[in-house]
């Protein structure tokens, strides 16, 4: 095979899957894949793994064999490649024997790119598993062949067989999570010892972490979902009764969700996912059975109900959010309680111990007063250099006081109930509450009683929680979560030691957001995106294929921010290749076409910036003329742009600096010269307006055609002397 240049792999990614680069290490390992090594991708959900094997596989001549643990899983690629015009199938047990033998028949006129198929399935493939039909072997999940995996599937330990039939044919594998020792496992499992390895960072910088305390925690999701119209999400619960209680509060407060869990039936909870994933639920409230194998990439938000178990399943959950690479949250509600549940729970498993420690670091992690992505990163031995400043610790930074006096009325109230009381009845004593429990026990008498009377509930429990945290009380979780003291808690009481502890930032920005947030926020449904989405979702339903197939929501925002009105400029929006420019690309324009044209209708499209022009030689400002035609800024500036190439007299650095058009050129050169206006904006971290990206490429396609016609009047005038 002839060696496949950069610009070959940037016509198929452009032309196939409509992007314009690549992302991390895509280009590297397609590159090492085409020269037919052996790979091993680690990167994380959302990274783009797909693309490493699906690109090359239109270049190989023959069929990439793509093995994947799940139908669902399948289904869903296999349907996305389609919707990209590129030739896929997949290969299994619920199809019937007429549809198997004719995909193998595809396979046999080579009709067929892409083949995916579960590794129980493979024996029916036995006559084209052969080095005249197969270029390529892709293995996805390929976790799932080690037992030191945490999803171990015994039928993937059969696939050792394929090195064996197909020499000479390069083997990917590839996976979100894998240990050094899983990846070892994976390559000698596999029999390709020697495979490249391609090692991304665990982070997924995209998705915002934020840790709140639980109280009231259904009306704050309420909140949190009314604060998120429309959005995308996945609420995730201990018990099957949380899961069906809060999909039910969602309900009463006008939020599209359901319930799903393993007590349901199998077609409940198919009925539910298929729901989900075509965007016909909104919210999915779960138990952690939900989600693997959901490749939806618009999920915008994840929320724990309740803390999970361990890191790992914390990190694989929120993981599900922002897999398009747009903004998510994820946001974890912690309540002493549930540690304790959680505590008991693991007792008496065969491997208590590793579970408590688990949950140990879970806790801390929760209570952290340090970047938690940080924390995050470290617990999968990952560095990172500097805070993240995506998390609610970086965002709002906790203010440490002198907490002595606070934590000696703690530890002496702890002292004197002879340390046999749990925090709530320790907050009732320093309070002066009158309640039965504290009157029974004659705790109104202690001389500590009613001494905090001015801090609220909630504020003591914070307090409470951080002296554990910082050792000086502990929970003795077997004596009915008894508060008892430490070494360091006397030196606190009689030694004068000082301790510094954090004001509750939290508790304060919420009693703020209860008294503003009750109504839902404007839910701007009349936005360019949500036509499009709507538009998506008509499709969706036509042509049965989940909406994010069709178009991702990175690539809608992209059309509402460039509003493209022609074939040409459709084609610049990332995502957008050559199939889905000709399948919906009519349908798309015309939507922002009529969504302008319902503001201003009788301007022909071609002529509206000359609309403009006649308003900005009267001088007005580009607000003005954005005000008077009741069209958006960008669309004024983009007619700006457009004025100016055609040559009219238009002062452009009115509108941007030459150092912006020094910056756009410097990422010109950098990324290549890409068509669309996104590597731009991406090029500097979002950081630099569409409008300003446009700008300076027109300045630049002015000043290049400049330089041609001057070099061409140059030669014209050396000609002339001969
Ligand atoms: P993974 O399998 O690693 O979880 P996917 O392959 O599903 O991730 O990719 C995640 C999302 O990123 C998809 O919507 C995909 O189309 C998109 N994507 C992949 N590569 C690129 C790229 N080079 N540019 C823009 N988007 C990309
Ligand atoms: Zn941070």
């Amino acid at each position: 095979m002839p060696k496949v240049t950069l610009d070959i792999l940037l016509k198929h990614l452009k032309t196939h899957f409509g992007y314009d680069s690549f992302r991390g290490q895509q280009e590297d390992i397609i590159t090492n894949l085409l020269d037919k090594k052996d790979t091993l991708v680690i990167m994380p959900t959302g990274g783009g793994k797909s693309i490493c094997f699906q690109l090359p596989a239109l270049i190989f001549e023959g069929l990439t064999l793509v093995i994947s643990p799940l139908i669902a899983l399948m289904k869903d690629q296999v349907d996305g490649l389609n919707a990209n015009g590129i030739k896929a199938s997949y290969y299994n047990s619920s199809q019937s024997s007429d549809i198997q033998q004719s995909i193998i028949e595809r396979v046999l006129k080579k009709d067929l790119k892409l083949l995916y198929v579960a590794p129980e399935s493979l024996a029916g493939l036995q006559n084209i598993i052969n080095e005249t039909y197969i270029s390529c072997v892709a293995i996805d999940e390929a976790h799932c062949i080690s037992s030191w995996g945490h999803d171990f599937r015994p039928s993937y330990q059969e696939l050792s067989f394929l090195k064996k039939i197909l020499p000479n044919t390069p083997v990917i594998a590839l996976t979100a999570t894998a240990d050094k020792a899983t990846r070892q496992d994976i390559l000698n499992q596999l029999k390709v010892p020697n495979a490249k390895q391609f090692i991304s960072s665990f982070d997924r910088a995209n998705i915002e972490l934020e840790i709140r305390p639980a109280d009231g925690r259904a009306n704050q999701i309420v909140r949190f979902i009314n604060q998120h119209p429309g959005q995308s999400g996945i609420v995730y619960c201990l018990s099957r009764k949380n899961t069906e209680q809060i999909a039910k509060k969602l309900n009463q407060n006008g939020i599209n969700s359901d319930a799903y869990h393993a007590g349901m039936s199998f077609e409940d909870r198919s009925r539910v996912q298929e729901d989900f994933i075509y965007d016909k639920t909104q919210i999915v409230c779960a138990t952690v059975a939900f989600g693997m194998g959901i490749d939806k990439s618009n999920v915008r938000w994840v929320i724990h109900h309740n803390m999970p178990k361990n890191i790992e399943g914390y990190y694989q959950e929120i993981g599900r959010a922002g897999r398009d690479g747009l903004k998510a949250k994820a946001v974890l509600f912690h309540s002493y309680a549930d540690v304790i549940q959680l505590r008991k729970f693991a007792s008496g498993a065969s491997n208590e111990d590793v579970q408590i420690a688990k949950l140990d670091r879970m806790k801390q992690f929760s209570e952290a007063t340090t970047c938690r992505r940080k924390i995050l990163l470290s617990y999968f031995g990952e560095l990172l250099q500097d805070n993240c400043g995506n998390c609610d610790v970086c965002k709002n930074p906790p203010q440490f006081f002198d907490g002595t006096l606070i934590a000696q009325k703690i530890l002496s109230a702890i002292y004197r109930v002879k340390e046999t009381e749990a925090t709530g009845t320790i907050i009732d004593v320093l309070r002066g509450a009158q309640n039965a429990n504290v009157l029974e026990k004659g705790l109104n008498k202690i001389r500590t009683f009613g001494i905090g009377k001015d801090i609220s509930w909630n504020h003591w429990q914070h307090f409470i929680i951080q002296l554990a945290n910082q050792g000086a009380c502990e929970i003795a979780f077997h004596k009915n979560n008894a508060l008892q003291l430490t070494e360091f808690a006397n030196s606190i009481l009689f030694n004068g030691t000082k301790i510094s502890l954090t004001q509750p930032v939290a508790y304060k920005e919420l009693a703020k957001n209860k008294t503003k947030t009750t109504a839902p926020k404007s839910t701007k449904t009349n936005s360019l995106f949500e036509r499009l989405r709507k538009l998506r979702y008509k499709i969706s339903l036509e042509e049965n294929i989940p909406a994010y197939l069709i178009f991702s929501d990175a690539t809608l925002k992209e059309m509402e921010q460039v509003r493209p009105m022609s074939e040409d400029d459709f084609l610049t929006i990332s995502g957008v290749g050559q199939r889905k420019l000709e399948v919906y690309g009519e349908e798309f324009i015309a939507e922002i076409l009529d969504f302008i044209g319902s503001k201003k209708k009788t301007v022909k499209k071609s002529d509206t910036h000359l609309v403009t022009y006649d308003l900005y030689k009267k001088g007005l400002s580009i607000e003005e003329i954005s005000i008077q035609r009741k069209l958006k800024t960008p669309t004024i500036y983009s007619h700006i742009a457009k004025l100016f190439l055609e040559g009219k007299p238009i002062n452009i650095y009115n509108f941007i600096t030459k150092s912006d058009v020094e910056a756009i050129h410097k990422a010109k050169i950098e990324l290549d010269n890409p068509t669309a206006l996104k590597p731009y904006f991406d090029y500097y971290n979002e950081q630099m307006d569409y409008f300003k990206i446009r700008l300076a490429l027109s300045v630049l396609e002015k000043t290049k055609s400049h330089k041609i016609k001057m070099i061409y009047i140059l030669i014209n005038t050396i000609f002339s002397y001969f």
